[in-house]
């Protein structure tokens, strides 16, 4: 469908906050478009048939705690949307050496007994979040917005202290057995930094809560539904997707009161030219963008065959070894440097979704961290962890196809140099993402907001920096202070 004469509102980018962006805009009745370089929605909620057909391979997300837990995506309430989340048994599992595994249940009970004799450290870090984390989460997904948390003070500030230093230290402080120490620094090493870095405690925390708030879930049949979903409720709203148009200049959009951007700042130093003074231009030089990943998606014959049987249940996996392997492994690229002993992230998909392959077959993937911008070829470096903990998995293999840090840029450009969180996660860039002022989500350039993961809370699907900005650009440029709920699904 075309909107008639010009829109009220322009998104650029159609990844989460993005579509996020888009659906608040629309909800306050405005006439919104939203225009995407790719030939397909979603970004890093698309899923395509890489391999074979029949074969669903997540390109990107494929965990999503963050879309079960975030405000924006309570409000938009998967289920009435139609878009299912099917939980794997174990949440996430980190072996070691000698058979033996950490695990991560939906019930921090059994996870806290699986931990024996740091069953009590671990009840004693995550009861407090578990029981108030809707409160922790919206705290640590809105409060750029600068709302105090009004409720459980008590924990967030709990939280807050505990996050701020690095996850070696939180480790090593509330865990004595190896399996405490890996299981809590496999976690913290999703945020792409090396983990001696302070706030790495933070991520490490939020993710293992999550697990025991609303597990670690997959979207059925492959996060796309999700992007689908979003999509079709804002065409439901009378909002417009115009896919493969690439935007390079804001003067495009001369005359559309609202431009909300889903990409890197300095794309949008790039679009804006002389819109932007030199001060903005010289921060936007300074923010870093930190690792890149290079990722392998399979199709195997079978499923992972994990001398763990618990592993095997597990929809996530952490491979790496010890705490101390686990920081080697972040530490290498972090600093520019390349191992052969990575921190390797691993996703089992088929496990919980059955419907992401032909009956009997699996979909796998893993990715590692690399150095900024590398080409590095990690494929026998990732297939040696998978077979230190599953020997025999490389008989499994039946079709591979990976991508570097080079090839994930050239895919999204979102991913500078293979930096999938679109800047660095540190302590730094999120205090001030991705420059220092009171409102990062407003630009220079007058009616432009930036809008994507380079701003707060940061990486992951849950929509929040587009919501978040969304309310910026309503109050601003059309004087709604309170922003409207959601639309409510049609039918
Ligand atoms: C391999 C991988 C695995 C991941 N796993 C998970 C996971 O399991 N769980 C999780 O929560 N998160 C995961 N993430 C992170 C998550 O995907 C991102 O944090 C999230 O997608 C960021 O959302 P976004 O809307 O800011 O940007 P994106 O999702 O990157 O979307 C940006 C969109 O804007 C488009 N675009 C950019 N520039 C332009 C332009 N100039 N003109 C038009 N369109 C443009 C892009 O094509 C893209 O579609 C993963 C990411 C990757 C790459």
């Amino acid at each position: 469908m075309a909107l008639n004469g010009k829109p009220d509102a322009v998104v650029v980018g159609s990844g989460p906050n993005g579509l996020a962006a888009a659906l608040r805009l629309s909800a306050a009745g405005l006439r919104v478009q939203v225009v995407e370089r790719a030939d397909r929605p979603g970004g890093g909620m698309r899923t395509e048939e890489l391999t074979r057909p029949g074969y669903r391979h997540d390109v990107c997300s494929t965990v999503q705690p963050m879309a079960a837990a975030a405000p924006f995506f309570r409000e938009f309430d998967l289920p009435s949307r139609g878009v299912r989340l099917v939980q794997p048994e174990i949440c996430y599992a980190h072996p070691l050496d000698g058979g033996r595994a950490a695990v991560s249940q939906r019930s921090l009970e059994a996870t806290a007994a699986g931990l024996g004799p740091d069953a009590a450290a671990y009840r004693r870090l995550f009861e407090p979040l578990v029981e108030h984390g809707d409160d922790v989460i919206d705290f640590f997904l809105t409060s750029q917005l600068r709302r105090p948390p009004t409720k459980s003070v008590l924990q967030v500030t709990q939280f807050a202290l505990n996050a701020l230093p690095n996850v070696r230290w939180l480790a090593r402080r509330y865990f004595d057995t190896q399996e405490g120490q890996a299981l809590l620094a496999g976690a913290a090493a999703h945020g792409m930094l090396d983990l001696s870095r302070p706030l790495t405690a933070g991520l490490g925390m939020i993710l293992g809560m999550l697990a025991h708030h609303v597990g670690w879930p997959l979207v059925e049949g492959g996060s796309q539904a999700l992007a689908d979903a979003m999509v079709r409720a804002l065409e439901e709203q009378g909002g417009e997707l115009v896919t493969g148009h690439e935007v390079t200049d804001l003067r495009e959009f001369d005359g559309v009161p609202a431009v909300l951007l889903d990409t890197t700042p300095r794309a949008f130093v790039a679009m804006a030219g002389d819109r932007v003074n030199e001060g903005y231009r010289r921060w936007v030089a300074r923010y870093k963008h930190g690792p890149g990943v290079f990722k392998i998606d399979w199709v195997l014959s079978e499923p992972v065959p994990w001398t763990n049987s618990d592993v095997r249940r597990a929809g996530t996996l952490h491979l790496a070894g010890t705490l101390e392997e686990t920081l080697a492994g972040e530490a290498a690229p972090a600093a520019g440097r390349l191992t052969d002993k990575p921190y390797v992230l691993a996703v089992q998909p088929t496990v919980a979704d059955p419907t992401r392959a032909p009956e009997g077959g699996h979909v796998f993937w893993a990715y590692v961290h690399v150095p900024h911008g590398s080409d590095a070829d990690m494929t026998e470096a990732i297939e040696n962890q998978v077979e230190r903990f599953a020997p025999g998995f490389r008989d499994t293999v039946v079709e591979r196809v990976t991508k570097n840090a080079v090839q994930m840029e050239q895919w999204n450009p979102n991913h500078v140099g293979g930096d999938i969180s679109n800047g660095e996660a540190s302590f730094r860039q999120m205090l001030a993402r991705p420059v220092p002022r009171w409102n990062t989500y407003r630009t220079p350039a007058r009616g432009v907001y930036l809008a994507s993961a380079a701003t707060p809370p940061g990486p992951a699907v849950h929509g929040q920096c587009g919501d978040n900005a969304a309310r910026v650009a309503l109050r601003d440029v059309f004087g709604v202070r309170e922003a409207p709920p959601l639309k409510p699904a049609l039918g």
